[in-house]
């Protein structure tokens, strides 16, 4: 037989005082859950500090002295003898203006600058790469992958520099990260180089072979902005801290460009691979999928370039810029603006 339970008074206040204390500990949990979700919330786009002030970093790198206004010096059949494409892994358009980026900075507002560029919707480093590079989405070049798998193998697409080598151009890739030899496909660069994650190490390399090199194509990757948003988080300051260390390796290949005595016959390409929100990416949202999209070059049509851009084009007006014939599976179309001023002054390539 069950023992009939009675509650006596004094258990019931004590159950009552049990009661009162578990509410207070869910609505304690429950703010908690507010303060953590507000934290969050932060950093999923964290332009302010926490009492609202626009982030920004004190100014202290000197930008790269730019030739004032590059001579046109164009061809139709080759609009330009050197294509540089520098990808800054991570780079978020809106982080530019808000860093210590003079480089950047002054290349986006004196050369040709897209508002509107995005890269494709596997927002993921090695995917969006091999879009860059290749010119075709995700389905087409087959690497949807994000870390160096040997068994996965090379992109299915051919990319730019396999085009240009093939067209006798000479082709380089100096990067950051080990994933890139899925890009460097067999016979297509006659140089790879992996010198460091850390990017100084990697533009030292690239800017030595920039200062001798003939025509062809040269492809840059540097990681700082990527690493600082996964470790930190987009938009905080460890990423506009990286963004700036970025800027001072840009001002490396800037510097071996611009000592160049044929350097109106450069363009020179500065994207990124993705954005990024708190310390990811790869979803569809726009803070991941908007990217820089900069030229600079003697045929650039310098200002805000408001049609739409997408990764994939880089491969085309890569191609195109060097005058090589655009094959007809290629995704991407050239960025018309930088290869042709299309004003008076401009004068054939003698
Ligand atoms: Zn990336």
């Amino acid at each position: 037989m069950r023992p009939t339970v009675v509650f006596s008074g004094a258990t019931l206040g004590a159950l009552s005082l049990l009661t009162v204390a578990a509410h207070a500990q869910s609505a304690r949990r429950a703010s908690d859950r507010l303060r953590r979700r507000a934290r969050y919330e932060r950093t999923l786009d964290a332009t302010t500090d926490r009492r609202g002030a626009p982030l920004s970093l004190p100014r202290a790198a000197q930008p790269v002295p730019l030739s004032e206004a590059p001579a046109t010096r164009t061809n139709a059949a080759r609009p330009y003898d050197h294509v540089v494409l520098l990808s800054i892994d991570g780079l978020r358009p809106d982080a530019i203006a808000l860093s210590d980026a003079p480089n950047l900075e002054r290349l986006s507002q004196r050369g040709l600058s897209a508002t509107e560029a995005r890269t494709i919707t596997l927002s993921y480093t090695l995917p969006s790469h091999a879009s860059m590079l290749a010119g075709v989405d995700a389905p087409t070049h087959g690497l949807v992958h994000n870390d160096f798998t040997p068994r996965h193998g090379f992109s299915r697409a051919p990319t730019a520099l396999y085009f240009a080598h093939d067209a006798g151009l000479a082709t380089a890739m100096f990067v950051s990260k080990p994933k890139f030899r899925h890009l460097a496909i067999p016979g297509s660069v006659d140089v790879f180089e992996r010198p460091s994650y850390q990017c100084p190490a990697v533009a030292r390399r690239a800017a030595s072979y920039i200062a001798n090199v003939g025509a062809g194509l040269t492809f840059v990757h540097l990681s700082e902005p990527d690493s600082a948003g996964h470790d930190r988080g987009w938009m905080t300051v460890a990423y506009l801290r990286a963004i700036a260390a970025a800027d001072v390796c840009l001002g490396a290949l800037l510097t071996a460009i611009e000592a160049r005595r044929d350097r109106d016959r450069f363009l020179l390409i500065v994207t990124s691979d993705h954005g990024g929100h708190g310390r990811t990416h790869g979803s569809t949202r726009e803070v991941d999928r908007r990217i820089p999209w900069i030229a600079w070059g003697s045929a650039v049509r310098p200002g805000p370039h408001t049609e739409p851009v997408s990764v994939m084009d880089s491969a085309a007006t890569a191609l195109a810029a060097l005058g090589l014939p655009l094959p007809p599976e290629l995704e991407g179309r050239p960025v018309r603006a930088a290869l042709s001023r299309a004003t008076s002054g401009a004068r054939a390539a003698p």
